[in-house]
């Protein structure tokens, strides 16, 4: 689908492993059913919405029989059935301006890229952006994320390496207060192996903020890369814990058939899916369309 970039289909796996598939019948079989089941879960889809999707499927009629076609638009509608609840765009309309949104999650996971994506888009939304590159602790990082500024002619506050980033957050937001920018967006450190450090740094950067207004940040979007599958799961799992996020972007789906791990993520969790992210340059970020996602998963 050229919609979702080169965002693969899992269907080969879905349906080429159900047994007997031939056209006539009205009802899958348990045996079909396990098979399906099997194939959703090696999908990423995880457990439970492999069960949930297994156990609705157990009770649709075929009018027309049972065939490749039908159980893919049949597992299609269930899976849009479960993503419809959590596409949410971000909305930045908060007032009083600027409206924060911290950026979470490993380092490799494609968190640079999506703050350059999500300003970009937000510029395009006729918003004023401005960057914060909280991530003090890799000069790299801090580097990079320049880089997309001045290529975007969005400001960016930048401190030392190895500064406060609670500092650089600090700065940002009265810089944004001051400019009149609509979106602040605060990169963070990805040092999930310091879970312990982590937590502080990302508490301390919450207390300024919440000084600063009481509101913010007004978003916590945790950066998950597809390609990770299940681990992206368990990265929910503790950012949660260490940073209580508030919806998610999943980047890297494109050349990948791990965009189940959406529905899995979706079904165990809740929370809100702003964007994909289907490839590395700055117009590769995709609203997060369930049933066009479901169309392409199944
Ligand atoms: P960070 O360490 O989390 O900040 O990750 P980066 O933003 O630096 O991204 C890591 C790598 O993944 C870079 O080579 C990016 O170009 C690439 N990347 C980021 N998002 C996507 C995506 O949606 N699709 C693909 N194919 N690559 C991506």
């Amino acid at each position: 689908d050229r919609l979702l970039g080169g965002f693969a289909k899992t269907s080969d796996r879905l349906t080429g492993n159900i047994a007997g598939l031939l056209g006539g019948a009205a009802r899958l079989t348990e045996d079909q059913l396990d098979d399906l089941e099997d194939a959703l879960i090696l999908s990423d889809l995880g457990p439970r919405a492999a069960a949930r999707i297994r156990e609705r499927l157990a009770a649709t009629r075929f009018d027309n029989g049972v065939d490749e076609a039908a159980i893919r638009a049949a597992v299609a509608e269930e899976i849009a059935a479960i993503l419809r609840p959590v596409a949410k765009p971000l909305d930045v309309t908060a007032f009083p301006r600027p409206h924060v949104v911290l950026v979470i999650g490993v380092n490799g996971s494609g968190k640079t890229t999506t703050i350059a994506k999500l300003a970009h888009l937000f510029q395009e939304q006729d918003y004023a952006v401005m960057l914060a590159a909280g991530d003090t602790f890799r000069a790299a990082a801090i580097g990079q994320l320049g880089v997309w500024a001045d290529r975007l002619g969005v400001p960016i506050i930048k401190g030392p390496e190895g500064g406060d980033p609670a500092s650089v957050v600090f700065d940002a937001v009265k810089a944004a207060t001051d400019k009149g920018t609509d979106a602040l967006i605060v990169d963070t450190a990805g040092r999930l192996q310091n879970k312990r450090e982590l937590m502080d740094e990302l508490a301390k950067i919450r207390r300024v903020l919440g000084r600063l207004n009481p509101a913010a940040p007004h978003d916590v979007v945790l950066v998950l890369d597809a390609t990770n599958g299940q681990n992206a799961l368990a990265q929910i799992e503790v950012f949660r814990e260490v940073a209580g996020v508030t919806g998610l972007v999943m980047t890297k789906l494109d050349g990948t058939a791990r965009g189940g791990v959406l529905v899995a993520a979706a079904e165990q969790y809740g929370l809100p899916i702003h964007a994909i992210g289907v490839g590395e340059t700055i117009d590769d970020l995709r609203p997060f369309d369930p049933d066009l996602v479901a169309r392409v998963i199944a």
